[in-house]
């Protein structure tokens, strides 16, 4: 994936495009690859860097939902395991089996899990990654030795997936590329162009260069998540607003709150949602929060108040209790709910279904969804573009199509793990460029050929790209990245050709940013 090479296709190309897709998330990425794949011409823009919006701000779970079936939402709980099996087939080494023990402290919390799970494990059939068990309090106390021990009676132990979603967003944005698409990072879409009232293409801005372009199509498609009222918008200047952006807040602490291999899942907050803290990486993730917020923001900020709710729920199921000082990370994501018509209902409880909508002027929206479904929802909404744009009628082919990297019998303790069929050519990159051999950071496992693959080959054009995204060190610790900024910048502005004020420039905006993930103590 070559940016100049992006440029060159979009400037060369005469005909219209078949489907131009706004937004470079799940949604958006996996649509360019479905399209790629049925033989469609895409062409896909992004305002930022592919996943800077909320695709790299999940929870990091391929999951059924065991939450959706507790609110009876069979169907949703039904597409995702079967979503979470294909995923698992189609990338194996970007996700991997993870256990989750539900700790219980009352008589009925036992038997109620074990029952709940066992129709978990009956709806994922035969792409089920385990049998659910009850746990004994000796047991649960084996498998989360840091658990609190205080009145408890045992637990409940299930199964479902985690991946890294940004590392997963490149991936598929390479897949999508190996087909033949087109995909381009910082690249705004400004408006909608129309033909006789309806939409034939967008007006779009390089925003390394300023340089402005219209590029005609015959569908396009809104996959801008929680920006998707705005698209709405240079659509019909009075659409109403098809979205409720609502906060999700996650908090990054050492592994020694969770040692072992299993995640937790905590059943009951205080609103009545549920808590997870999960291992990644060498790191525990502890989140997350649901608050509405009223506008849209592609770097949310976590508040004190969601901070602290999360150090006091986790601190009620975790022997030692998580605090200010411990947080390594800090990092907010905003749901793009589709926002339910009439009266207002909690967000806990508006339906994480997507949703694909045709204006009448024939603008394809791709609303809510989960990262899980991304191929679904990719499928119904390429779907419907066919049927609006008048295109030829393919039919899906993504159940199958191996996602780039495809290696099998991973070792996800191997730091490069996500890379897959990719990583003997890092570590050979290291070797062959003396200058790029050895480690940034041994606590993150950080190598300087990593960074230089990055701009080589995923497209990173900054050094957030590079360490927020192509590596997740700023999501791991934000204080320890700070420490490697600056030679990271350098080794890029080398690879882009970049100047000393560039470096400058990038470690400014850099150090502004780091604040949003470090912890105010
Ligand atoms: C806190 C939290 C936890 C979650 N956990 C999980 C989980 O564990 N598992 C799971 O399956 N799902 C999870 N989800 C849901 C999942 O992350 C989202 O459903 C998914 O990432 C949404 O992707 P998207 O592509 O629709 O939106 P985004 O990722 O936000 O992508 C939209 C993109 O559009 C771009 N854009 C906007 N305007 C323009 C424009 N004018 N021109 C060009 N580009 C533009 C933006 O820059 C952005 O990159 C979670 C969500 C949150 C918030």
């Amino acid at each position: 994936m070559k940016r100049e090479e992006a440029i060159q296709t979009i400037q060369s190309k005469k005909d219209p495009w078949d489907i131009i897709v706004i937004g470079g998330g799940a949604s958006g990425l996996g649509i360019a690859l479905d399209a790629a794949t049925r033989n469609f011409s895409v062409l896909l823009l992004e305002q930022n860097d592919f996943a800077k919006g909320t695709s790299s701000r999940s929870t990091k779970l391929i999951h059924g939902g065991v939450r959706y079936l507790q609110q009876g939402d069979v169907s949703l709980v039904f597409e995702a395991l079967r979503e979470r099996g294909i995923l698992r087939q189609n990338a194996p080494h970007l996700i991997h089996d993870l256990s989750f023990v539900i700790p219980t402290y009352d008589w009925w919390g036992g038997p109620f899990y074990t029952i709940g799970l066992k129709v978990y494990d009956m709806m994922a059939g035969k792409l089920g990654l385990g049998p659910s068990q009850h746990l004994s309090k000796k047991e649960t106390v084996n498998a989360i030795p840091t658990v609190e021990q205080k009145e408890l009676r045992g637990g409940v132990i299930y199964h479902d997936g985690q991946f890294d979603d940004a590392r997963m967003a490149i991936s598929i944005a390479q897949t999508a590329h190996d087909y033949g698409a087109t995909l381009i990072n910082y690249f705004k879409v400004t408006d909608l162009i129309k033909e006789d009232d309806l939409v034939s293409g967008v007006t779009a801005i390089d925003k390394e260069t300023s340089v402005q372009y219209t590029i005609k199509s015959k569908v396009v498609i809104n996959a801008t998540g929680v920006f998707s009222n705005e698209i709405l918008r240079m659509d019909n200047p009075s659409a109403r607003d098809m979205i409720k952006p609502s906060q999700g807040v996650h908090i990054v602490v050492d592994k020694d709150f969770l040692p072992g291999k299993h995640a937790v899942l905590i059943p009951q907050t205080s609103d009545g949602r549920v808590l997870f803290a999960v291992p990644w990486y060498n790191k525990v993730i502890l989140g997350t929060t649901d608050t509405i917020v009223g506008q849209s923001d592609l770097e949310p900020k976590a508040t004190q108040e969601e901070i602290n709710f999360i150090l006091n729920n986790a601190a009620k199921y975790l022997a030692k209790d998580p605090k200010m000082e411990d947080i390594r990370s800090v990092f907010a994501g905003l749901r793009p709910l589709a926002a339910p018509e009439g009266d207002e209902v909690p967000t806990k409880e508006i339906s994480r279904h997507h949703k694909v909508l045709v204006s009448i002027t024939g603008l394809i929206t791709i609303t809510g969804g989960k990262w899980t479904t991304y191929r679904k929802m990719a499928e119904d909404t390429v779907d419907k573009a066919i049927l609006v744009g008048g295109l030829a009628d393919r039919p899906c082919l993504t159940e199958k199509v191996l996602i780039h990297g495809y290696l099998k019998d991973i070792n996800f303790d191997d730091p490069l793990h996500f890379y897959g069929s990719d990583t003997d050519q890092i570590l050979r990159l290291g070797l062959e460029e003396k200058q790029y051999g050895g480690i940034l950071s041994e606590s993150l496992s950080l190598r300087k050929s990593q960074v230089v693959w990055a701009v080589r080959e995923e497209m990173a054009r900054t050094l957030e790209d590079v360490l927020a995204r192509r590596t997740r060190a700023l999501f791991l610790d934000a204080k320890e990245t700070l420490r490697i900024a600056e030679k990271t910048a350098k080794i890029i502005a080398i690879e882009l050709n970049k100047d000393d004020l560039w470096v400058k420039n990038e470690l400014n905006y850099f150090y502004k940013l780091a604040e949003n993930y470090l912890p105010k103590i």
